[in-house]
């Protein structure tokens, strides 16, 4: 795996690629330096301390959800639309690999959702499908965190989302980027949540009614796509409850594990 990290050591923020078990740091300002360099590794260093801390692997321009991209989950919340919805999660949402997720005092029925993030690479704007893999640099894990309680209301008064969504930590994104040509096919891979050891969401990509690509263009008819945007794309069944004390797990394969905490506000 070849996952390309954001982390902070002794105060300095640096950009590192952690690759055949070894962490590596790389000369770039922050991780939209590196997307813009192609991932390029030539001027790699050996890092020989353990004490990094993992942080987000960018802070996204927006975050792009969407909503109904699984049949299944489509069936388990009732779900009749014919296409995904979309909807934003503000940037002020992201926390990194090992941050908790704080459950707020307004929601009594915080859910987690694994999805597979797809991450932006250049400025693009009505993008064809079999031209859309030129805009995606890669891939990610983002959690779109939701309380489940006010989306139920919001839905049943033709509300918008954007509460529901957008508090603060609900954008658990991580544990790096790996670009697209180590994801050969991100139509199949497997995902699995765990909440406390227990797998609670286990799919694969390959359940998508709308694969990577389409999304890429289904986004772009609407909104500019750019570089550093992230697309979450949708998530598979088994969301549940998250609570107080809770350890989150995720895996998507080839893409990493990413750990998250619940804490209530
Ligand atoms: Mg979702």
């Amino acid at each position: 795996m070849n996952s390309f990290i954001s982390y902070t050591c002794k105060g300095k923020a640096g950009v590192g690629l952690i690759s055949g078990g070894k962490t590596y740091i790389l000369p770039y300002r922050d991780m939209r330096e590196c997307i813009k360099a192609g991932f390029d590794t030539s001027r790699k260093k050996d890092i020989n301390t353990g004490g990094i801390k993992l942080m987000p692997p960018l802070i996204p321009t927006k975050i792009i959800g969407l909503g109904w991209n699984y049949a299944k989950h489509k069936k388990e919340l009732k779900c009749s639309d014919d296409k995904p919805i979309m909807f934003l999660k503000p940037s002020s949402a992201v926390i990194g690999p090992d941050d908790s997720i704080i459950l707020p005092k307004a929601s009594k029925h915080v859910e987690h959702e694994i999805e597979l993030g797809i991450v932006i690479g250049k400025t693009g704007k009505n993008i064809s499908a079999d031209k859309a893999n030129d805009y995606i640099a890669g891939y990610t894990i983002i959690l779109d965190i939701t309380a489940r309680d006010l989306q139920w209301g919001a839905r049943k008064k033709g509300d918008p989302w954007d509460v529901c969504k957008g508090f603060d930590t609900f954008a658990p994104i991580g544990p790096g980027i790996v670009p697209k040509k180590f994801v050969p096919d991100p139509g199949n891979l497997s995902l699995e949540l765990k909440v406390n050891g227990k797998t609670k969401q286990r799919s694969n990509t390959s359940d998508m009614l709308m694969k990577p690509e389409e999304i890429v263009s289904y986004v772009s008819e609407y909104m500019t796509l750019e570089l550093g945007d992230v697309i979450a794309s949708g998530t598979p069944e088994g969301v549940g409850p998250i609570k107080d004390g809770d350890v989150i797990e995720s895996t998507i394969e080839k893409i990493g594990y990413m750990r998250n905490y619940a804490i209530a506000e």
